[in-house]
């Protein structure tokens, strides 16, 4: 079966066609530089640009594939979390395509699509492991088993903000364009990361030791900026890239010994980020962990990783969802199938 994946919960229009676990092709398109000026993604221009992109990127999709849209034999589309105005152009439009094509259609988790974005590049994941889900909105320690039968358990969360959060707030303290992400990954390669020893959060023996927080850190670039004003912006980056990788890798580790399994998967848009994948690999090697990054362009928000969770649950055998499924903004990972 052929499944075309939807994903328009942010401000990225993914289109991809998954089939066995193989990715025959993918398109995206981005609003991105409409919200730049704005220094976050504005939701009414998110789903304006989703609804303008949404039949094109079908189409560049399938050409990529040398696919037809009779070939396509199931849809799944990101039912949550994002933003609500985003994610109804999405649904309504997997909605459309499986109702005209006369097939089952499947509403999943954005994070589950995110882990599965893995299993596209190396395959399906072991029976346990951990997975490190980091992005825009969400820093999460999860242990894992096979994504579709058996929930997913929480270990940890963070209790601020989200680690790409911090990236893109850092970013507009010392000046980097949005998003800041990629900007701090940049600019941190002309930096020194032993410049300034920022804090650790949460790393204390009093400290939740898998928990997760962000926003003192950002305060402390903040002040830092502030009681140095000509301070190097790259070293201020590099500093603060090197004090997120620290904890992001740590604790990841910690969390695979005290689950006692081999294979740690780091995913979600942060997971681009190149020092965090240098550190990873580092640890992992010296703990014998073995480590699973997506490539980068699966990484951040794209159709193909949908269209991944799709096929699994096709496979699994899984019931379609009701076809008169709504889309969920808020929820926690527990299922990959969301209604
Ligand atoms: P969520 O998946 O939690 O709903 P989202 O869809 O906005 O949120 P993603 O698209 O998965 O998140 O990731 C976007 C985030 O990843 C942004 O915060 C961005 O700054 C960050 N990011 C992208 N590339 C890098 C990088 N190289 N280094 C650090 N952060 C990065
Ligand atoms: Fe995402
Ligand atoms: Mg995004």
């Amino acid at each position: 079966t052929v499944v075309m994946g939807i994903e328009t919960s942010c401000d990225e229009t993914g289109v991809g066609f998954v089939q066995d676990g193989v990715l025959l092709g993918d398109a995206l398109a981005s609003s991105m530089a409409e919200h730049a000026r704005f220094g976050g993604v504005v939701p009414e221009i998110a789903a304006r640009a989703h609804v303008q992109a949404m039949v094109p990127t079908v189409q560049a999709a399938l050409l990529d594939a040398g696919i037809t849209l009779a070939d396509v034999g199931a849809v799944a589309v990101t039912a949550g979390p994002g933003l609500a105005t985003a994610l109804h152009v999405g649904v309504a439009a997997a909605k459309a395509y499986a109702l005209a094509l006369g097939v089952p259609l499947y509403g999943v988790h954005h994070l589950a699509g995110h882990a599965a974005a893995d299993t596209l590049e190396h395959g399906p994941l072991p029976a346990r492991s951990v997975g490190l889900i980091v992005s825009g909105g969400h820093t999460s320690l999860l242990s894992v088993r096979d994504l579709v039968r058996t929930p997913i358990v929480h270990l940890s969360d963070t209790v601020d903000d989200a680690a790409g959060e911090a990236f893109d707030k850092v970013a507009r303290l010392i000046g980097l364009p949005y998003p800041g992400g990629p900007s701090i990954d940049r600019a941190a390669k002309e930096g020194d990361r032993d410049a300034i020893r920022f804090p650790r959060p949460f790393t204390g023996p009093h400290d939740p030791p898998l928990g997760f927080s962000f926003s003192g850190l950002k305060t402390a670039v903040a002040r830092h900026v502030e009681a140095h004003p000509d301070v190097n912006a790259e070293d201020v980056a590099a500093s603060f890239q090197e004090a997120v990788a620290d904890v992001l890798t740590a604790k990841a580790l910690r969390a695979c010994r005290d689950e006692d399994v081999e294979t740690l998967v780091i995913v979600g848009g942060v997971a681009a980020n190149s020092r965090i994948r240098e550190l990873a690999a580092e640890r992992c090697a010296a703990a014998g962990v073995d480590l699973r990054i997506p490539p980068m362009r699966l990484c951040t928000d794209n159709g193909a990783m949908i269209a991944a969770i799709g096929d699994l649950l096709v496979r699994d055998g899984a019931t379609p969802s009701d076809p008169g499924f709504s889309a969920v903004p808020t929820v926690e990972l527990r299922q990959a199938q969301l209604v």
